[in-house]
C-alpha cells in the first residue's frame, strides 16, 4: 500500500489520540469519536503551502483555508501547521511558526504599503504602483547624485553607499539569488535581511 509521509503521521496520530484517550478512561467508541475530531475540522479545506516569515530557517508551512475562492468565497484561514514534506522542518515548527494563525488574522497586520510623507504624523496606505513608482524614483535620484564608480586612485569600485537594501530572508535559494543580483548589480553596499534585525 502507498502512503505518503504527511498521509503516515496524520494516521499515526490519529492512533496515538485513540489509544490516549483509551487510557484515561474513554470507551472505544468515544475514543473513535474523538480521533476523527480533527480530520472533520479540515474536511473540505483548502491546503495551501507555504513558508513561515519570520526567520531564515524559512519553514513549510501549510495553511488550510475554508471557502471556494473561485465561487468568490472569501478564503478563510482556520489552522495553519508544519509542512512534513518539507525538506528544512520535517513538520515541526517553533513557538513563532506554530503562532502563525494568530500573525494572519492579527488586526495590525500590514496588509498594504503605507508612506508618511513630509510633515506628516501618519502613515497612509498608497497602492503598489504607487509605493513601487516612489521608490523607483528616489533610488534613481539618489543614484545618479551619489553614485562612486571609481576611487580616489582612479580604479573601478562601482559602489552605492547612500542607499542600504533590507531583503526578505524567507525565501528560496533561488529568489535571494535575484535579490542579491540586483542589489549588487546597482553598487549597494549595505545590504542585509530581516534575520538579523
Ligand atoms: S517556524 Fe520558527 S524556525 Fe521556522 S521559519 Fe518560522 S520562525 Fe523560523
Amino acid at each position: 500500500m502507498q502512503i505518503s509521509r504527511r498521509g503516515l503521521l496524520k494516521a499515526a496520530g490519529a492512533g496515538v489520540a485513540a489509544t490516549s484517550l483509551a487510557s484515561m478512561g474513554f470507551g472505544e467508541a468515544e475514543a473513535a469519536v474523538a480521533a476523527h475530531v480533527r480530520p472533520l475540522k479540515l474536511a473540505n479545506t483548502t491546503e495551501t503551502r507555504n513558508t513561515c516569515p519570520y526567520c531564515s530557517v524559512a519553514c513549510g508551512v501549510i495553511l488550510y483555508s475554508k471557502g471556494d475562492v473561485r465561487k468568490g468565497d472569501k478564503a478563510e484561514i482556520i489552522h495553519v501547521e508544519g509542512d512534513v514534506d518539507h525538506p528544512t522542518n520535517l513538520g515541526t515548527l517553533c513557538p513563532k511558526g506554530a503562532a502563525l494563525k494568530d500573525f494572519i488574522h492579527a488586526p495590525t497586520r500590514l496588509k498594504q504599503p503605507m508612506v508618511r510623507r513630509p510633515g506628516s504624523d501618519r502613515f497612509e496606505p498608497v497602492s503598489w504602483d504607487q509605493a513601487l513608482d516612489r521608490i523607483a524614483r528616489l533610488m534613481k535620484d539618489d543614484r545618479d547624485a551619489n553614485f562612486l564608480g571609481q576611487n580616489e586612485a582612479g580604479l573601478p569600485v562601482n559602489r552605492w553607499t547612500t542607499v542600504g537594501m533590507l531583503a526578505a530572508s524567507a525565501t528560496t535559494n533561488e529568489t535571494a539569488w535575484c535579490t542579491f543580483k540586483v542589489a549588487k548589480g546597482l553598487g549597494i553596499v549595505g545590504f542585509d535581511n530581516q534575520a538579523r534585525v
